[in-house]
């Protein structure tokens, strides 16, 4: 039996385990997919310990992903945004890599929605930021970072390089953008969201990373403005399908995947 599991700290309402086990389910793969809590400081440990049990694979969130960027051999993406969210073991050393970022051009590809040369904007900065960022430059887009401490948009736009970057006062750049992703956490904890109504309009698609309400005050607002609307299940979905397909060498059962994440979702 193979094992996999997410190391993070909290995990306790993680939807990945369920996620999984219907991949493995699906396509008859005899495997588990289980929780880690190690202590924040036990993270080294906690690696080298899956290594020598011989874990397949292991996806890495909150607050581990940067440190496990220096526990493994990220892979050239991963070493650029700068965090490991899925570790594979199977070859001689473990290796990083951060399928956050095909979590979003994926679930733009699985809505039909073309980023190469496409205009983007993405507000945060933060984790989910980075990913979407350089998901969204590898992909063609010209992008714009927004975020509340317009510094670390800043510090994001260099690292990628070619993208722009402000504040919040700067998302009246929405009006002419054809893309338009939240990685803050606004929308999780109270019914707000991070970009003005007004903004909106019929020619964006919208990504919110935010999956915890499904339909977040953004999404409701953009789909009023006659926006496409993506919610942060898909790029869930997608994170955790990119993740299998490492691992595995095989395609995900998607449809599979996607419908046990909804059933817990709803
Ligand atoms: P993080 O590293 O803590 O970053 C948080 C971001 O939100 C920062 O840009 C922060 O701005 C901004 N922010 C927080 N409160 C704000 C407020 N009141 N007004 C404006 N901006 C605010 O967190 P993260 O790991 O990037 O996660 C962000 C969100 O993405 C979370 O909801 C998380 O669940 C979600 N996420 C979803 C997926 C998925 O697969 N769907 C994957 C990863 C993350 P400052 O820099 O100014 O503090």
């Amino acid at each position: 039996m193979q094992v996999f599991g997410l190391v993070g700290n909290p995990v306790g309402h993680s939807l990945s385990p369920p996620m999984h086990e219907a991949a493995y389910d699906a396509l008859g793969i005899d495997a588990r997919y289980v929780t880690f809590e190690p202590a924040v400081d036990d993270i080294g440990r906690a690696i080298g310990g899956a290594d020598a049990l011989g874990v397949t694979g292991l996806n890495v969130t909150i607050p581990f992903k940067q440190r496990v960027l220096d526990l493994v051999d990220p892979d050239p993406l991963a070493a650029r945004i700068g965090a490991v969210n899925t570790v594979d073991f199977t070859g001689e050393r473990p290796r990083g890599y951060n399928t956050d970022a095909a979590g979003v051009t994926r679930s733009f590809a699985h809505h039909d929605v073309p980023l190469d040369g496409r205009d983007a904007v993405v507000v945060g900065a933060g984790g989910a930021g980075r990913a979407v960022a350089f998901a969204l430059a590898d992909s063609g887009c010209d992008v714009h970072i927004a975020n509340r401490t317009a510094e670390k948009a800043a510090e994001l736009a260099d690292a990628v390089g070619g993208a722009s970057a402000g504040g919040l006062d700067t998302l009246d750049r929405v009006r002419d953008a054809d893309v338009l992703v939240n990685a803050t956490s606004v929308g999780m904890e109270s019914d707000e969201s991070p970009v003005p109504r007004e903004v909106l309009h019929p020619a964006l698609a919208v990504l919110d990373a935010v999956y915890s309400p499904v339909e977040t005050r953004l999404l409701r607002e953009a789909a009023e403005a006659g926006a496409t609307t993506i919610d942060g299940a898909w790029m869930l979905l997608f994170q955790g399908v990119e993740a299998f397909e490492r691992w595995t060498g095989e395609d995900a059962p998607v449809d599979a995947m996607n419908g046990a994440l909804r059933a817990r979702l709803s």
